[in-house]
C-alpha cells in the first residue's frame, strides 16, 4: 500500500472521512466527515480565523449564499473562463484533464494513442431556480466563495463603517465539477474554502502582498507542518488565472508530489470593476484625503479546508516502532488534534473514579474521551492513530497515591502525576 492509500484507510477506519453514499457505491469526489473529521475540520477553521484576526485587526466576517445569479458569474468571467481542457481516449473511453497528461504519448490506461480533440469543460454546476427553465432562471453553485464578497462589498463597507484597508473573510462550501476528482480530499467536487479578500489602495499592494504571503506561510508553520515540506511557487505568465496579474502558491509536498495548498493572488481591481460595469452600480470608494474616487485593489488568500485537512493528515502520519511493536501515529499539533486527551481506567472494575475525573475535565469544554474497553495496549494504539496527544491511566495504585500515569503520544514515555494536577498539565501541554 502506498502512503496515500494508508492515510485513506486510516481516515475511514477511525471515522474521520467516509465516501459519500458509500452503501450505494459512492459519489465520486464527494465525502462525508465523521465525528473526528468534523472536530478536526472545526479546529482547522478556528485556527484559520485566529490567524487572520491576529495578522490584522480590521477583518469582517461574511457568509454568502451558495447559489449565485447567472449575471454575477457572467460579470466575474466564470461562465467564459472557468473551465478545464478535456480529452477522451476513444479506445478505452477514459476521460482526462488534457493538462494532466502528455497528448504526444499513449493513453496511460490502455496504452493506445487515440485522443479526441481537446475541448473546454465548464466546471460550474448549473441549475434553474423555480419551475422555469428559461435563461433568466439559470443559477450556479458557487465555484469559489469570493464573488459573493465582491458583490456585497459596498453593503459590507457601509453597514460596518470601515475604511480601506480592511478585509472580508469567509469560510464556506464551493462546488466544482472536476473532470477527474482524485487523490482523496485533494481534488473534490464539493469542498470548503477559507478565503480572505483584503481591500486596499492600488499603491498599497507592494506593502500588503508580501505581508499576507508571509502571514499565510507562518500559519502552516504554527500548525506544526514540517517547514521543509512547504515552498512558495510564483506563477509564470501562462499559469495566471483570468483575474490575476500576480499569484504565489504556497505548496506542500504531498505523497503524490508538490501541489498547491493555498493561493495568494493579486486580483487588482478586476472583480469590483467588472461588477460595477455589469450591474451599473458604482462600487468605487471615496478618498477623503485626495477627494477622488477609486476602485480598491484586492489581495486574495484562498485555501481549501479539506485540502488542508489532507495536508495535516499527511504531515502527521508516522509509522514507528515502540519496543518490538510497530505502530501508526498521527503526530498532530495539540492545537488541531481532535481529541486532546484520553482517560483510560486500567480495567473496567476501576472505571468509576476515572469517569469522574474525565467528566470534570470534559465539563471545562476540553475535547476528551474516556475509553474503557480492550487491553490498555490496544487503547493506546487507537489514541495514537487518531492523534490524541496525552493518555491518562488510572490503575490499582491510583486510589492509594491519588495519582495517574500520563503517557506522551510522540515519545510514549510515561510518568506519574497527582490527580489534582491533571487540568494544569493538560493546559500546559495544549499550548502550541
Ligand atoms: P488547482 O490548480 O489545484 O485546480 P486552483 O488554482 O483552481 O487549484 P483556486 O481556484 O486557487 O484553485 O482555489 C483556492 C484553493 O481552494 C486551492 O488552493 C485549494 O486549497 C482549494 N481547492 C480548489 N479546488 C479544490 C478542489 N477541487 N478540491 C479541494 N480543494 C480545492
Amino acid at each position: 500500500m502506498n502512503q496515500l492509500d494508508k492515510i485513506v484507510a486510516l481516515a475511514k477506519r477511525r471515522g474521520f472521512v467516509y465516501q459519500s453514499a458509500e452503501i450505494y457505491g459512492g459519489l465520486n469526489g464527494v465525502y462525508d466527515f465523521g465525528h473526528l473529521g468534523t472536530l478536526l475540520k472545526n479546529n482547522i477553521k478556528d485556527a484559520w480565523t485566529q490567524s487572520i484576526l491576529t495578522t490584522r485587526s480590521n477583518i469582517l466576517f461574511f457568509d454568502g449564499s451558495l447559489l449565485g445569479a447567472h449575471a454575477m458569474w457572467e460579470a466575474s468571467g466564470h461562465t467564459q473562463n472557468f473551465s478545464d481542457p478535456l480529452v477522451d481516449c476513444t479506445n478505452c473511453k477514459r476521460r482526462f484533464r488534457a493538462d494532466d497528461i502528455n497528448l504526444e504519448e499513449q493513453c496511460p490506461v490502455c496504452g493506445k494513442k487515440a485522443w479526441t480533440d481537446v475541448r473546454e469543460f465548464q466546471l460550474m454546476f448549473k441549475t434553474n431556480l423555480g419551475a422555469a427553465t428559461d435563461s433568466a432562471s439559470i443559477a450556479y453553485l458557487r465555484p469559489e466563495t469570493a464573488q459573493s464578497i465582491f458583490v456585497q462589498f459596498k453593503n459590507v463597507m457601509s453597514t460596518n463603517r470601515v475604511k480601506i484597508p480592511f478585509g472580508i473573510a469567509q469560510i464556506g462550501k464551493a462546488f466544482r465539477n472536476e473532470i477527474t476528482p482524485k487523490q482523496f480530499l485533494f481534488r473534490m467536487r464539493e469542498f470548503e474554502q477559507m478565503e480572505l479578500e483584503w481591500f486596499c489602495k492600488p499603491d498599497q499592494m507592494d506593502e500588503f502582498f508580501p505581508l499576507w504571503l508571509e502571514a499565510r506561510k507562518q500559519f502552516y508553520i504554527n500548525l506544526g507542518v514540517h517547514k521543509d515540506r512547504i515552498r512558495m511557487h510564483e506563477h509564470g505568465k501562462n499559469e495566471l488565472s483570468h483575474y490575476s496579474s500576480r499569484t504565489t502558491d504556497i505548496e506542500y509536498e504531498f505523497p503524490f508530489g508538490w501541489k498547491e495548498l493555498e493561493g495568494v493572488a493579486d486580483r487588482g481591481n478586476f472583480d469590483l470593476t467588472q461588477h460595477s460595469k455589469h450591474s451599473g452600480k458604482d462600487l468605487s470608494v471615496h478618498d477623503e484625503k485626495t477627494k477622488t474616487s477609486y476602485i480598491p485593489n484586492v489581495i486574495e488568500c484562498s485555501v481549501g479546508v479539506d485540502r488542508l485537512f489532507l495536508t495535516l493528515l499527511c504531515d502527521a502520519y508516522t509509522e514507528d516502532t515502540v519496543g518490538s511493536e510497530e505502530r501508526t501515529v498521527l503526530k498532530f499539533s495539540p492545537r488541531i488534534a481532535p481529541i486532546k486527551a484520553a482517560f483510560l481506567p486500567l480495567t473496567k472494575k476501576i472505571s468509576d473514579p476515572m469517569h469522574k475525573i474525565y467528566q470534570d475535565i470534559a465539563a471545562k469544554g476540553i475535547m476528551v474521551e474516556c475509553d474503557e474497553s480492550g487491553s490498555i495496549g490496544k487503547r493506546y494504539r487507537r489514541q495514537d492513530e487518531i492523534g490524541t496527544p496525552l493518555c491518562f491511566t488510572y490503575d490499582f495504585e491510583s486510589e492509594k497515591d491519588n495519582s495517574v500515569t500520563v503517557r506522551d503520544r510522540n515519545t510514549t514515555q510515561q510518568k506519574r502525576i497527582a490527580i489534582d494536577r491533571i487540568e494544569q498539565y493538560l493546559a500546559d501541554a495544549l499550548i502550541p
